[in-house]
Parts: structure tokens; sequence; C-alpha cells
């Protein structure tokens, strides 16, 4: 396994994180709880869960398993969560924090995360006067709470905006080995910064291993897609901890195998990557970010661009499409869009700039239609 700093916090993290989101339901939650004992003997020291997680059951898995893990406490981290939108007053806030340390059965929260900022205005209600982060830094005074970072699905310029703030010790983002350039500004910020980078999501929500077959170009060697997917953060010197979903042992048995060979990625593989993934999605679009600063009407056109992928890939029907955008729309890369896919005024200058050559206005006119039939809804 591989440690390194957690930022300025002193905290040496495992390379490779828990993350509870995927816990099989269908165990009691004691037999989920052995998988962190089985983490921990492998090397694992962060744990990252959160309120409503698996049906609102991972903390209570977590808080099973950290009892048993009591004794030897200062050997590893645990993190959650608390949304702005859920705890917008410092007292909802320090609420929460203290439900959540009964419910994971321990007396300091290591890592606390502002959670999933969508959108700038989110991140503008948790740090208001007498709100979330108002509460959180009274728990942090008081030793409820070690450090306060922020989870966000913001674009990496917006990323790094609120990070020279200065206001957190880390960030928690969705980065994985086929969206990497579009994050990957807001995690260049905040490794330059001197904070923690945690990566959620290395598998695209599990796209990859669910499709190795399409994502065989990612592989080296005799990796397959998904140990490739993993490699590429858990080896990323920017990225502190790559959080893996786990439902079973052998999924913590890959991770760590790859944490333990320690083939590190370096800044040549990155562009080598970087290529690769570009000439091998062809009409895919690959997150680049060329086409962001030509659109004269502030579309968020690699956000459209990268859910119509779906649609390129795995030719879903009208009906998963509509659910893909809604999903978007509410919780996703849409979220924060300044504006739609029908103000699009076709002047042409992001397909110019595409390096995808990507048929844009085309696309945008499929989702505008999307959009629309979403509205009437
Ligand atoms: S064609 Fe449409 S999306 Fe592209 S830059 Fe012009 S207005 Fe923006
Ligand atoms: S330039 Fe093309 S490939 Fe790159 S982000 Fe924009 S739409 Fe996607």
């Amino acid at each position: 396994m591989i440690y390194s700093e957690y930022g300025k916090t002193g905290a040496k993290v495992s390379a490779v994180g828990f993350g509870g989101m995927r816990f099989d339901e269908s165990k009691s939650n004691e037999e989920n709880a052995q998988l962190l004992l089985y983490a921990q003997g492998k090397g694992i020291n962060y744990f990252d869960t959160a309120p409503t997680y698996c049906g609102d059951t991972s903390e209570d898995i977590f808080g099973i398993a950290l009892k048993q893990m009591a004794d030897t406490r200062d050997s590893y981290y645990v993190s959650t969560k608390g949304m702005p939108v859920d705890f917008d007053t410092a007292g909802k806030a320090r609420a929460q924090v203290e439900k959540s340390m009964k419910r994971l059965n321990v007396d300091r929260i290591d890592f606390y995360h502002v959670w999933c900022i969508r959108r700038v205005d989110q991140y503008e209600l948790a740090m208001k006067k007498g709100g979330q982060y108002e509460g959180l830094m009274k728990c942090r005074e008081e030793g409820l709470i070690g450090n306060i970072v922020i989870s966000t699905h913001l674009p990496g310029e917006k990323i790094k905006n609120i990070i020279s703030k200065n206001e957190f010790e880390g960030v928690l983002l969705g980065v994985n080995i086929l969206n990497f350039p579009y994050r990957w500004e807001g995690i260049q910020a905040a490794y330059a910064a001197g904070l923690g980078v945690v990566a959620m999501n290395p598998l695209s929500g599990g796209l990859i291993p669910k499709h190795e077959d399409k994502f065989a170009f990612l592989a080296d060697g005799d990796e397959t897609p998904t140990q490739a997917a993993l490699r590429f953060c858990i080896n990323c010197p920017q990225i502190t901890v790559t959080l893996a979903g786990f439902t079973t042992k052998e999924h913590i048995d890959t991770a760590c195998t790859i944490a333990d060979a320690a083939k590190p990625f370096t800044d040549e593989d990155i562009d080598r990557v970087r290529t690769h993934v570009s000439e091998n999605m062809n009409a895919l679009c690959t997150g680049c970010g060329y086409c962001l600063k030509s659109c004269p009407e502030n579309i968020p056109i690699a956000n459209y661009m990268q859910i119509y992928n779906e649609k390129v890939l795995f030719n879903p029907t009208e009906k998963e499409m509509l659910e893909k955008m809604k999903f978007n729309h509410e919780w996703g890369l849409l979220a924060d869009r300044a504006a739609g896919a029908g103000d699009c005024v076709e002047c042409a200058a992001c397909e110019e700039a595409c390096t995808q050559h990507l048929n844009i206005i085309e696309r945008l006119k499929e989702m505008d239609a999307w959009e629309k039939t979403l509205k009437k809804k």
C-alpha cells in the first residue's frame, strides 16, 4: 500500500480509500461491516461514508465495524458528509455531526465534507454567516471534527476559485481515466495549494467494469481496463486517496494489489492516456475543454457532450436517455448550467474548436428536445 500525507493535515492516508457507497444491500449490516475489517487488514486506513448511502445504511454499517476497530482508533481516519441544502444553519450542521458520530460509534470525525456542491450558490449557502461552515468550525474547535473539506461536482475552473479562498483542507471530486481533463485544472490547483485530493468515481460509476470490451484500449499490457482505471487514480501523484466503492473482498484485493505494485503515472503517462483516450474515442467527447471559451451563449458544451457520450457508447432507449438528462440536471453535469441546449445560436465556434470534430450543433438540438420533454413532465 502507498501512504501519503493528506495535504497539510499531518494525516498519513492510504492511496486506496474505502468508499461506503456500494455495499450489497441484500446482505445484513453485520456481514457488510466485515468488509471494513478486511480492508483494514489490507492496509486501508481511510474510510469514507455519508448519510443516505445504500438506503441510509452505510453509516450504520460503518458504526458496527468501527466499534470492533476501536482499539486501533488512532491508526485510521473516518470521513463523512453533510449537505448545506439540508443543514443550512450552524445549529443544524452541528446536530448532524453529532448524529453521524453516534451512528459511526466514534468520538471524532477526521474528515467532514461540505457535501455535494454542484452549484456555486450551494457553496455560498454553506459559507453564509451562521451557516454550515460556521457550525463545522465550532465543531472543529471542540475536537468533534479533525478537518473540514469540500466535496464537489463543479468544473475545474470553479473548484480552483473556491480553493483560492483557503477555507478547506482538501477536496473530494469525481475523477477517472475518462473524464480527467475536465477536472484537471481543479486537481492541479488543489495539489499546488497543498490540499488533500480525494478521487471518487474512479471507474466512471461502474461504466468501465460493465463495458470492458468497449474500454479495452485503456489497458496496458495484461491488465484489464478496470485495473488500468484504478491504477490511473491510485498512482496519480496529484491524487492523495482514491475512493473505491467496495461490495466484495475481491474488489478490495484488486485495488490493494494495484496500490501494492505502486506503478506510478508520470506526467508523460498522463499525456499518453490523454492522447490514447482521444484517439480511441472517435465521436466521443473527451472532456478536453478546448471548446469551453468559444460559446457566446455560455452553454456548458463539454458537459452536454459528455452526457451525449452515453448515447454514442451504449445506444440507450429514449426513456433511458431522458432519465440520464434528468439526473444530470438535478445532480450532475448540468446542475450549474448557465444556459441550456436550446440557447445555441448555431454560430459553430465550438465545432471549429472541438478536437474531436463533433457535430455539436446537431447533438445540442437533440438534447434540447429531451430538455423540452422533461420540462413538460
Ligand atoms: S454553435 Fe451553439 S454551442 Fe456552439 S459556440 Fe455557437 S452558440 Fe455555443
Ligand atoms: S472540444 Fe470537443 S471533445 Fe473537447 S470538451 Fe469540447 S466538445 Fe468535448
